[in-house]
């Protein structure tokens, strides 16, 4: 069966949009936060217009409903990525994910001199929380270089980086070069000499079904937006025995069973890192989109994007001055065109492109270190998902070579 994106497509409102300037729009910034389907704003206003409430609080009707629809989005999150839902934790998205595992595993459990592996390509999310810990707790920070010949990581490398290690984490599909890494191995290994993993899986989620109890590490950060899902929410799968070193980073209300004015106790498993109001219409919202993205075979899903990337890749490569930076043909590259031309400026190619009605991303993508390792300080990118076309791609490099011939 292949997927029939134009039945898909309709349940995007958006796409049928047009720009100010009459452009249809072409959405290529997937990489930065997918479309919505209706699906997910009809589940989020259902909530507001009909069961608007707090959860886990009070014991009126639409309290219930509000909690049951929550609890229910946590069974369908977490059974979605192969798990049970006391291993899964709602964050705001990746960043908070990723930093939840830094002060409240990272903080308790590593001290002065223990060494946190991380790779060139991960983005600023599983950067920086690391350098916090080295500055707050003194670990030393060591970092995977790339290959630049074929934009993959450099696995001898990584072997002399994990020695004495005690956490690893690495991107599972890259936000800038669409590679993804070897993840399966890079957790053997990590295992193999004691360290824990962590698995940034913010742009393999959309292009890959996660299963986090099959894939075996410890952590894995994930978020809603760019798999369909609204802003403001994602997870943190956590394996029980990591969660039992974890100590919350965040407290107050909801995590705690009693709070006196001598001192507090707290809740047990995932309940004590949840503190404040829950996310409670996003968490519905992404219940929503993963129930629409269960309907698809994601192999198939990830063959058309992976079809539209490493065409356009290959047509981009016969327009004058444009260089590609990854191998979006890889089987396993997912749907992201990192690209800049010779002689016209990055942001002026995204206006020029903007103008057409093409929406791409140009800047770092959060990946500075990266950016450093390429020798360039930012580029363009066209990143593509599950509703785009091959026509739209097609248009796009139609588009583009229009525009280097008259600038360039
Ligand atoms: N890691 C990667 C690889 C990402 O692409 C992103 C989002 N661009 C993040 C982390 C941060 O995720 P969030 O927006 O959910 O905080």
């Amino acid at each position: 069966m292949t997927l029939d994106v134009e039945a898909i497509r309709a349940d995007f409102p958006i796409l049928e949009r047009r720009l100010p300037n009459g452009k249809r729009l072409v959405y290529f910034d997937n990489a930065a936060t997918s479309q919505k389907p209706q699906c997910v704003i009809d589940a989020m206003s259902e909530y507001y217009e009909h069961y608007n409430s707090n959860a886990h609080r009070a014991n009126h009707t639409l309290a219930d409903e509000a909690t049951t629809a929550l609890e229910g989005a946590r069974d369908r999150i977490s059974s979605y990525f192969g798990t049970s839902p006391d291993q899964m934790i709602y964050t705001s998205g990746a960043t908070e994910a990723i930093n939840l595992v830094a002060y409240g595993w990272a903080r308790e459990n590593l001290s002065e001199g223990d060494v946190v592996v991380l790779t060139e390509m991960e983005h600023h999310a599983d950067i920086v929380p690391w350098q916090q810990m080295s500055v707050d707790i003194g670990i030393e920070v060591r970092y995977v270089p790339i290959d630049l010949e074929s934009y993959t990581l450099d696995m001898d490398a990584f072997e002399v980086a994990l020695e004495g290690a005690s956490l690893v984490c690495v991107v599972h599909t890259s936000n800038v070069l669409g590679v993804r890494n070897p993840v399966e191995e890079i957790i053997e290994k990590s295992h193999a000499v004691g360290a824990r993993v962590l698995i940034d899986c913010a742009q393999g989620a959309p292009h890959e079904r996660i299963d986090f109890d099959s894939l075996g590490a410890d952590f894995v950060a994930i978020s809603a937006h760019k798999m369909a899902g609204p802003t403001g929410i994602g997870c943190i799968l956590v394996r029980r025995d990591a969660m039992e070193e974890m100590v919350p980073f965040m407290t107050g209300g909801s995590m705690i069973k009693r709070v006196t004015t001598e001192g507090s106790t707290f809740q047990e498993g995932h309940a004590m890192f949840e503190t404040g109001t829950p996310r409670i219409a996003e968490a519905i919202g992404w219940g929503a989109a993963v129930e629409w993205l269960e309907q698809f075979d994601m192999e198939e899903v990830h063959g058309h994007i992976n079809d539209i990337a490493s065409w356009t890749a290959s047509q981009m490569r016969g327009i004058p001055g444009i260089r590609i930076y990854g191998d979006p043909g890889r089987d396993d590259s997912s749907g992201a065109v990192s690209f800049l031309h010779e002689s016209i400026q990055s942001q002026d190619l995204a206006l020029l492109l903007d103008e057409g009605g093409f929406a791409v991303r140009t800047g770092h993508h959060c990946a500075q270190p990266l950016m450093d390792a390429l020798g360039v300080p930012s580029t363009n990118r066209a990143s593509f998902w599950i509703y785009n076309t091959m026509e739209e791609a097609d248009s796009f490099v139609q588009y583009l070579q229009e525009i280097v011939d008259r600038f360039a």
